[in-house]
């Protein structure tokens, strides 16, 4: 536990239990003194983040459908009048139908295509225009991605699109609200059993394959991803916009694993 948050206000957006990346980036900037709101996807989810939230120590859990641009305006209109001014978010928010997150990309239905786009790409666009509204004194916004963006990845399919799309609106956002103190940046996770990743198929293989050959030869945590979080989302990252940050045990930067018994 640090000081790095003292004083700063965020909002965490995509937290569905205690296995969600946005609990590890939460507990990570409570841990440092931040103060927290969160919102939520539907009445369901409702009763799971309230005592989550309770947890660290904050009371303001407000609703929010991202696919729904009103529910945008009601959760930063209610921030607003509770706060005045924030500091920084977290956009831990996918989605697609999952009988296209196995099978063939080129399978891919329009009606799924436009709604994987809206929800997992538009949605961060949408939240950072009202988010630099209450920015005054500058700020921090994050988003989660995936390397499945950058490299075909089994059954990722029509979501590494949309992460292409997301990394590349980070660094459009990163542009426009520079000029306002305002750094943008997203974190490549690696995969991390959650509700979301239990939609992938084969997703146990992922998991074991990413163990196997990335450098630290282990999977990441929230745990991680959240300490990650804490160097992009407070001071400590005052020089970082734009970026995409690997947090994946070092994955992406292996073409082939070298063979440990080296006598094939
Ligand atoms: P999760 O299921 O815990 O979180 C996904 C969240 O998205 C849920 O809270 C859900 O309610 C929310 N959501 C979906 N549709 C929404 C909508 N219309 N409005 C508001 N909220 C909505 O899973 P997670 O793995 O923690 O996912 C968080 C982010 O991390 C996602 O963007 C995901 O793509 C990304 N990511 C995950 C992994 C992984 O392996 N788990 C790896 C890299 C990136």
């Amino acid at each position: 536990s640090t000081e790095l948050m003292k004083g700063k206000r965020g909002l965490i957006m995509g937290l569905a239990n205690d296995k969600s990346i946005a609990w590890g980036i939460a507990k990570a900037c409570a841990d440092a003194g931040a103060e927290l709101a969160f919102s939520y996807q539907g009445e369901a989810l409702k009763k799971r983040v309230v005592p989550l939230a309770d947890q660290l120590g904050s009371d303001i859990v407000l609703e929010c459908d991202v696919a729904d641009q009103p529910s945008i305006d009601a959760l930063f209109a209610a921030l607003e009048e509770k706060w005045g001014k924030l500091d920084f978010i977290v956009h831990a928010i996918g989605f697609s139908d999952k009988n296209e997150l196995r099978g063939r990309y080129v399978d891919t239905s329009p009606e799924n295509f436009r709604m994987t786009m809206d929800i997992s790409v538009y949605s961060f666009t949408a939240v950072a225009r009202r988010a630099a509204d209450l920015m005054t004194d500058g700020g921090s916004m994050l988003t989660l991605t995936y390397y499945g963006a950058e490299q075909v990845m089994p059954h990722y399919n029509v979501m590494g699109v949309a992460k292409a799309a997301l990394e590349a609106s980070v660094r459009y956002l990163a542009e426009d609200l520079g000029k306002d103190g305002i750094r943008v940046n997203s974190i490549s996770a690696g995969p991390i059993k959650t509700l979301a990743a239990s939609g992938i198929g084969d997703f146990r293989y992922i998991l074991k394959w990413n163990e196997l050959n990335s450098p630290l030869r282990r999977n990441v945590s929230i745990g991680d991803v959240g300490n990650s979080a804490l160097y992009l989302l407070s001071d400590l990252g005052s020089g970082v916009t734009g970026e995409t940050h690997h947090v994946d045990a070092g994955y992406h930067v292996v073409g082939m694993k070298a063979v440990d018994a080296p006598d094939i």
